[in-house]
């Protein structure tokens, strides 16, 4: 087991556009190490950026909310088409403590390669197509924050600039309860 450390906001690697992957045959091991990472903090999707890794790698995991779920791991995605609008309320691994209403579509059809590299494109609903568009901004440099309206910014706006002082420092949170949290 491997747990790595999570980079919080402030850290620039959360802001920049991930590269393409190219190299699968070192995936196995580096998704291992993303998953012990993500139960250790106990998420329910995590992006490679946020682990340090310039990479368009996200795994995802809702199975405790929804029993007919399993863990997924896409790679190179990017959503090709949305529909419908929902609004639920969004935990971020990298933004401990917020929780923001994020309105976004309910729809979607995501293109990705598996870990060995077959292509795919699928529809998506429900809490998995929400955990998608979350890690998919993650790689695209988008958090939250940037989905609310600047007013509900504003009131995050002191706790961002105090955990961008701490970002690189790996604090537990103890009385996390989880939710929604990617
Ligand atoms: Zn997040």
């Amino acid at each position: 087991m491997a747990v790595m450390d999570v980079v919080k906001y402030g850290n620039p690697i959360l802001r920049k556009k991930c590269a393409e992957v190219t190299d699968f045959d070192s995936l196995p091991e580096l998704v291992n190490n993303m998953f012990d990472t993500m139960y250790e903090e106990e998420g329910v999707g995590l992006a490679a950026n946020q682990v340090g890794l310039n990479l368009k790698l996200m795994i995802i995991d809702v199975s405790h909310m929804d029993e007919a779920e399993e863990t997924h791991v896409f790679v190179n995605g990017k959503i090709t088409d949305s529909w419908g609008e929902s609004i639920i309320e969004e935990g971020c691994l990298s933004i401990p403590e917020v929780r923001l209403e994020v309105k976004r579509p309910e729809f979607i059809k995501f293109k990705y390669k598996t870990m060995g590299g077959e292509k795919k494109e699928e529809e998506f609903s429900g809490l998995l197509a929400r955990a998608i568009q979350h890690e998919n901004d993650h790689l695209n440099g988008i958090f939250i924050i940037d989905r609310v309206s600047p007013i509900v910014r504003m009131q995050v706006k002191k706790q961002l600039k105090e955990i961008t002082k701490e970002s690189g420092i790996n604090r537990k949170n103890k009385d996390r309860k989880i939710s929604f949290v990617l």
